[in-house]
């Protein structure tokens, strides 16, 4: 059994360390908003480079609160990409405004630039790119249109921390940025946390304040908010684990060189664009018969998922917003012929090139 990921692996490797942060922290008595989530704020925020970081309870509200935090509400639009996790554009739509779609380029799953203008509005805000798979999206293009026409970036960083353009860390490029630290991300909790980041102290923070119900004093409220604080648990967990990301990424680097060598020619391999330091949070192929493919791996035990197969323009819920099929044929198109397949840091380099073998021997039958 080789499964997409292991999270007892990653657990066990560090048992000593995490058990021992949960204890102190349980032995505390200090449970919400504590010593750990201050500090692992600070430390995530010189990790990435952002001026400063605001824990909060997972990356979907970190994406409300960023977007709160922008002023984005009823009438406005937001532009985004159906290609991704539901929880992007569920969040533009929570807070009253409109989420507007535009395609992805075929070759890095990211939003394309070149669509973007088109989708502006005199009601566009701001535009969330997503950093997919952990490769950072096109932000030297896209940071020049919200330049030019005065528009928030709010980077989706879900899946990318630790990923880079350019040399600079995604949460560092955009006005804002949210991370996710669900347990199957590459940064990960042992439960719902999240984060933002941002390097305008006044958008810092409004976001401290939204997090505790709009409150800067104890039972005055400024503004309408949310109960969404990064766990101290958690935080504490988080602390344990984060000197050990950059190794992480780079073991799930040689993990994917070995992928790139054995299914070279079979499949279409991850594009990693030039001056991007790809992170693989996911290592996502373009397949033929790509379900045969996924049943062939499953019967041999091989663990797989499909990220995404159904884009947001077209899922039930997004319905009311009047897409049809066929309006972003490229994001269609990749739902159809995306598989992802197991890559996380402890995988062995056997395991691996044992995948790979299955996905020879199923294009050789
Ligand atoms: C996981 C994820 C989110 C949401 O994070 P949660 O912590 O699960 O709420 C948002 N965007 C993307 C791209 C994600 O992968």
């Amino acid at each position: 059994m080789i499964p997409l990921l292991d999270l007892k692996r990653q657990y066990q490797l560090l048992e000593k360390e995490i058990n021992s942060a949960l204890v102190r922290v349980a032995a505390s008595g200090n449970y919400i908003l504590g010593p750990e989530v201050k500090a692992f704020e600070d430390e995530f925020a010189r990790y990435v480079g952002a001026k400063h970081a605001v824990g909060v309870g997972n990356g979907t509200d970190a994406l409300r609160i960023a977007l709160k935090a922008l002023d984005v509400g009823p009438g406005d639009e937001v532009i985004t990409v159906p290609f991704t996790f539901v929880a992007t554009a569920e969040a533009i739509a929570e807070l009253g405004a409109r989420p507007v779609f535009v395609d992805i380029d075929p070759r890095t799953f990211n939003m394309d630039p070149n669509l973007v203008e088109g989708a502006i509005t005199p009601r566009t805000k701001g535009i969330i790119p997503v950093h997919l798979y952990g490769q950072v999206a096109n932000t030297e293009a896209l940071g020049r249109i919200c330049e030019a026409r005065g528009l928030f970036m709010l980077e989706d960083a879900a899946q990318a921390a630790g990923a880079a353009r350019n040399g600079r860390r995604a949460g560092s490029i955009g006005t804002a940025a949210i991370f996710s630290f669900y347990p199957t991300k590459n940064l990960s909790a042992i439960g719902d946390g999240g984060m933002i980041t941002t390097n305008d102290p006044a958008v810092a923070e409004r976001i401290r304040l939204l997090r505790v119900h709009g409150s800067a004093k104890k039972y005055e409220h400024t503004e309408l908010g949310y109960n969404s604080r990064l766990d101290e648990l958690q935080a504490a967990v988080l602390r344990v684990r984060l000197p050990h990301l950059d190794a992480w990424n780079a073991r799930r680097r040689e993990i994917a060189r070995i992928y790139d060598a054995e299914l070279a020619g079979l499949v279409e391999t991850p594009f990693v664009e030039p001056g991007c330091e790809h992170i693989y949070h996911q290592y996502t192929i373009i397949a033929e018969r790509r379900d045969e493919l996924a049943l062939f791996l499953k019967e041999r035990g091989i663990g797989t998922a499909i990220h995404y197969p159904l884009p947001l323009h077209l899922q039930p819920s997004f319905a009311y917003l009047g897409y049809k099929p066929g309006d972003f044929p490229v994001s269609e198109s990749m739902a159809k012929k995306v598989i992802s397949l197991p890559i996380f840091p402890e995988l062995s380099d056997q395991e691996a090139l044992e995948v790979a073998a299955a996905i020879k021997s199923f294009y050789s039958r």
